[in-house]
């Protein structure tokens, strides 16, 4: 079990963690003005690869938190860095994908394509406008010998009323037709963390990632090094932790039981 009042950084799941659907949780306002006075540093990281930064900032400031960009990192831009450091500048890529994973992709100057043609990269996140004929091009790319890349694998997104599928539920759909696996980036593979971990110039095992799922947030961490905290607002509720074979280090109802563990007032 860490020692939490030696944590010097935080790093937040933001979908389950800081909001549900469209639903702000409670004490986010609260456990980041605490961050602030305390000076301690945070990054925003989220497997979500659906919108630009400064949307998310824009969620921040309407529950009172004013964050900067730098402060956020995205499945969507941890994937155009990937996709810099192994292809070209102007390369053809198909991608499956909303804004805020097209826009990573140009801004990292890539072409980006809307036919199986040419491509040389797939690169899947979660689409609220998939059709089978996106599906089909990425597919018959794939097969014709693109690259298969995913921004993250999370299977589902909570909803304020239950899950739908999530980008997971996508690259499912893509192996079972091509038989072809992805390299994924997001969450629980190190790029994010390993980002999140730069930006935060403390020690690995100094930092408290935030997270409501096992298999993305909590276990990526616990290859890190960092320590780790369930928030049981999120995917995960006790009776799936009972189950499961991943044991973060702390367990938390909410975001106000984590402010008072980090106040000191509760441990
Ligand atoms: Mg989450």
């Amino acid at each position: 079990m860490p020692d939490i009042s030696r944590i010097k950084a935080l790093i937040f799941d933001l979908d389950g963690v800081l909001w549900r659907g469209q639903n702000p949780l409670p004490g986010v306002a609260d456990i980041f003005r605490f961050l602030r006075q305390q000076s301690l540093p945070f990054v925003l990281a989220t497997n979500n690869s659906t919108a630009l930064p400064e949307k998310i900032q824009e969620r921040m400031r309407e529950m009172s938190v004013a964050v900067s960009l730098s402060e956020i990192v995205t499945s969507a831009q941890t994937t155009a860095i990937y996709l810099q450091q192994r292809f070209p500048a102007k390369t053809i890529i198909y991608s499956l994908g909303e804004i805020g994973l097209r826009a990573a992709i140009l801004n990292a100057g890539f072409q980006l394509t809307d036919t199986a043609n040419d491509a040389k990269a797939v690169v899947v996140g979660m689409d609220r406008a998939l059709t089978w004929k996106k599906l089909t091009e990425a597919a018959l790319a794939i097969q014709a010998g693109a690259v298969f890349i995913s921004t993250n694998a999370d299977t589902s997104f909570p909803l304020e009323c239950g899950l739908a599928p999530g980008a997971g539920a996508n690259l499912a759909a893509l192996q079972a037709t091509t038989g072809v696996a992805p390299i994924n980036i997001g969450k629980p593979e190190s790029y994010m963390f390993l980002q999140a971990l730069k930006q935060l110039m403390v020690r690995a095992e100094e930092i408290l990632v935030l997270g409501d799922r096992l298999e993305t947030d909590i276990l990526g961490a616990q290859r890190c090094n960092m320590a780790t905290g369930l928030v049981l607002t999120g995917v995960t509720n006790r009776e799936m932790l009972d189950h499961s074979q991943c044991h973060p280090d702390l367990v938390f109802d909410d975001l106000p039981h984590v402010l008072r563990a980090l106040s000191g007032s509760e441990s």
